[in-house]
């Protein structure tokens, strides 16, 4: 912004004003001085004698008249000019003002720009940052996956008693690095899970799914390990066929196994957790088959029902029962359902247990989901 300098009108009002004479008293001395000079020619070349004196009084009385008239006006042209100046240096303090006000703000905005790009170099590095360590997160977890898995694979047999006889004791350890073994491999695949929250949409593949088959082939997926709790697993199918849902059967099915694993985790020896699947809303606004799975848990306890679906967030009746979790189960479940269309939601008391609430859309050949 550019800020104009003073006229040159004003600046000679600015002079004026400061001349030291004052009009009034040069104007009076003059005006004296004249009469006076006045009367001592006349006297000197003795044309006024006698009475003819008193003519001469009148004529300067005029004089002094006009004089004073004159240098009053004088007077308050001087005084407007004053006030005018006054005004003048007033708007010039503000001229300067905003001349600093001005570079203030250029100085600021440039501050500005660069932080902006100090911002965006920050950004480009945080983002490659994070390619970085979501490939080493990735590349990690699938190496760990398979040996995991041969453990897993061993202890089944073990406990199986495909590789001879065990003792109740023996058992009992052996289930317990089941147990132990089963959970690393829970955690990695949240962790593997993180990559589909960071595939888009696009990456899903949706297709037209019997939810029935689905569960039914998950659920079974839990024998041994709710064997092991004495925990009740009942899959409540439906008594008519359900139509078919559009989904991507990987990333719902690792999901299902999710809610059901929380379901048993969070479930204390001897309880119940229930699966069922309800046409209630096939017929609503936005057709679709809904999932419940309810256990008789521990539950959720109220004041922290807001943070479940948070990255990272494990309740803490959760981390006494079960230290070990990543607390990203349900965020990542959340991802999912939300990318295919649908809700989750929960019901909780603690200490009684919890139900855990999700839809799917009806697959619909004509408007298949993008
Ligand atoms: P994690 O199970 O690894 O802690 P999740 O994201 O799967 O992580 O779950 C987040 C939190 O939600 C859990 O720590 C627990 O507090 C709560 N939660 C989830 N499912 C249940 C459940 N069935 N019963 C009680 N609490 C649950």
């Amino acid at each position: 912004m550019e800020i104009s300098e003073p006229q040159p009108q004003q600046s000679k009002l600015i002079e004026l004003s400061q001349l030291p004479v004052n009009p009034l008293i040069f104007w009076g001395v003059v005006t004296v001085g004249l009469v006076v000079a006045v009367v001592l020619i006349l006297s000197a070349t003795g044309v006024v004698v006698g009475a003819n004196w008193l003519l001469l009084v009148p004529v300067g009385a005029y004089l002094l008249i006009i004089g004073f008239f004159i240098s009053y006006l004088s007077k308050i042209y001087r005084e407007r000019n004053r006030l005018m100046v006054e005004r003048i240096r007033d708007e010039q303090i503000k001229i300067d003002e905003f001349k600093k006000l001005n570079q203030d703000l250029e100085n600021y905005a440039k501050q500005l720009f660069d932080k902006d790009f100090e911002l965006t170099l920050a950004n480009k590095r945080l983002q490659s940052l994070e390619q970085a360590k979501s490939k080493f997160v990735s590349v990690t977890t699938h190496q760990l996956r398979t040996p995991l898995s041969a453990i897993k694979w061993t202890f089944h047999m073990l406990i199986g008693e495909n590789l001879g006889k065990i003792t109740a004791e023996q058992r009992n350890f052996l289930q317990k690095g089941y147990d132990s073994t089963q959970r690393i491999i829970m955690i990695i695949n949240d962790l593997l899970n993180v990559d589909y929250i960071e595939a888009d949409k696009t990456d899903y593949n949706f297709l037209p799914i019997n939810l029935t088959e689905l569960v039914d082939g998950i659920v079974f997926e839990f024998t041994n390990q709710v064997e092991s709790k004495k925990i009740k697993l009942i899959f409540v199918k439906p008594s008519n066929p359900l139509p078919e849902v559009a989904a991507d059967p990987v990333k719902i099915g690792m999901m299902l196994e999710n809610l059901i694993d929380n379901a048993v985790k969070y479930t204390p020896d001897g309880g119940r957790v229930t699966i069922s699947l309800s046409d209630a809303r096939i017929n609503s606004a936005r057709s679709s088959v809904e999932v419940a799975i309810a256990d008789t848990g521990i539950g959720i306890l109220p004041a922290e029902k807001d943070k479940i679906f948070h990255r990272f967030f494990r309740g803490s009746n959760a981390i006494q029962s079960k230290p070990d979790g990543s607390g990203l189960g349900l965020f990542i479940a959340q991802d999912i359902v939300e990318k295919h269309g649908g809700e989750i939601w929960f019901e909780s008391k603690a200490g009684e247990g919890t139900i855990f609430h999700f839809t799917l859309p009806i697959f619909n050949a004509e408007t298949p989901p993008k």
